[in-house]
């Protein structure tokens, strides 16, 4: 070890060496890919309970020199790790936001919103909320049509802090989604005090629900005690058929899923007022 030098050392191991050189180069790769806009943001449709598509979530991809393209379940925690997830943050609230603005011109596309998924360590930056509106007026997106993905875990945290952030938002218009809604451990009562929009049900329920009467108690409940707060609910992973007439049934008003449509980049969106897929 020594041999190396006084300011470093190696592993002996060498698995883990091998592991260390990987996420040290895909560090660097990652600072690489935010300069040459390697970057790209594909949408997913939104659908009511007729299918008809109200907005996009936003979710980013990696068209990586090497690998091809990457999903974010690869890279988000390393570019969190590496401090990089301010920066990347920033760059998919901005692309997401010129979105907005490229589909307010037209009569089809005018009323869709875009969500966009935040990282826990972007949103307890202290300067969070401002960092949104400045993207927000530098773009000139209607916030009104900006949705935040949080969850549950993030709002944990020091509540004011929370609540403080979100308030903020919200007096400008963004409103706010609790993803994967149900994995966590918080009850309803506390969520309660956040001002939340959204409730977006987990795809683990709805991909079980069919198959084990627990699970789709477990979505009748959640629907009915969103509504019961006022809350709006959409239900993720939605791959068939008999999914969606279950969801609808319950009161499901939002659906998003294969069944309806994968992310794509936005250019392959297909819009108009029809279903997405024959109810
Ligand atoms: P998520 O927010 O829960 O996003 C939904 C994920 O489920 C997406 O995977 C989507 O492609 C996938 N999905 C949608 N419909 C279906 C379906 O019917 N069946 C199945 N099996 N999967 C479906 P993706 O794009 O790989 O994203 C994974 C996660 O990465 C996201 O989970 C989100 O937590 C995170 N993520 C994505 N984009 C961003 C981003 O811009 N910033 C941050 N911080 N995280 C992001
Ligand atoms: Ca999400
Ligand atoms: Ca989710
Ligand atoms: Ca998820």
């Amino acid at each position: 070890a020594k041999a190396a030098g006084r300011n470093t050392f190696r592993f002996f191991d060498p698995a883990m060496q091998a592991a260390l050189d990987a996420s040290a180069s895909l560090e660097t790769d990652l600072r690489a890919a935010l300069a040459q806009r390697e970057l790209l943001l594909y949408y997913q449709p939104v659908v009511d309970a007729d299918g008809c598509m109200t907005g996009a979530e936003a979710l980013l991809r990696w068209q990586h020199p090497r690998r091809g393209l990457v999903a974010p379940g690869e890279f988000i925690a390393q570019a969190e790790k590496a401090g990089l997830i301010g920066e990347i943050g920033d760059w998919v609230l901005e692309t997401a936001c010129q979105q907005l603005v490229a589909w307010s011109g037209d009569a089809a596309t005018c009323h869709l919103t875009v969500a966009v998924n935040v990282s826990a360590r972007q949103f307890r930056q202290p300067a969070f909320a401002e960092r949104v509106l400045q993207i927000i007026a530098r773009s000139g997106a209607n916030a009104h049509l900006l949705k935040l993905e949080l969850t549950e875990s993030m709002l944990l945290a020091d509540v004011e802090d929370v609540i403080g952030k979100m308030s903020l938002l919200k007096s400008r218009g963004v409103s706010f989604s609790l993803d994967d809604f149900g994995t966590g451990y918080s009850s309803l009562s506390y969520l309660k005090r956040l001002p939340i929009d959204q409730l977006k049900i987990d795809r683990s329920f709805v991909h079980d629900m069919l198959h084990t009467p627990h699970a789709s108690t477990i979505v009748r409940s959640i629907v009915t005690l969103a509504h019961s707060m006022g809350l709006q609910v959409v239900a993720e992973g939605v791959e068939s058929r008999e999914q969606w007439d279950s969801l609808r049934q319950i009161g499901c008003g939002g659906l998003q899923g294969y069944l309806f449509g994968r992310a794509v980049p936005p250019q392959a969106l297909l819009f108009g007022h029809q279903p997405l897929v024959a109810a």
